[in-house]
């Protein structure tokens, strides 16, 4: 299998999404492979800092006359 085939596996293994049987051959891969595994580097590192922006960021939850009261701002222009 093609490298280029293997990247489409990379984001899927990332996400715990392949099978078994694929893990253990994408694993076998980056283990051959330095271009897969610095490819799979920027790909974890790419989910990591999205997850620790979302899950840093609470969003309030609108309170409940939040449009009321937008409207009413809006019609005041
Ligand atoms: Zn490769």
């Amino acid at each position: 299998m093609t490298c280029e085939k293997r990247k489409r596996d990379l984001s899927l293994y990332l996400d715990k999404e392949l099978s078994q049987e694929r893990s253990k051959d994408v694993e076998k891969h980056l283990s051959a492979c330095n271009a897969c595994l610095k490819e799979f580097e920027s790909l974890k590192r790419n989910s990591e800092y999205m997850k620790k922006l979302f899950g840093t960021i609470d969003i309030p939850d609108l309170p409940l006359d939040f449009e009321r009261k937008f409207y009413e701002q809006v019609n005041q222009i």
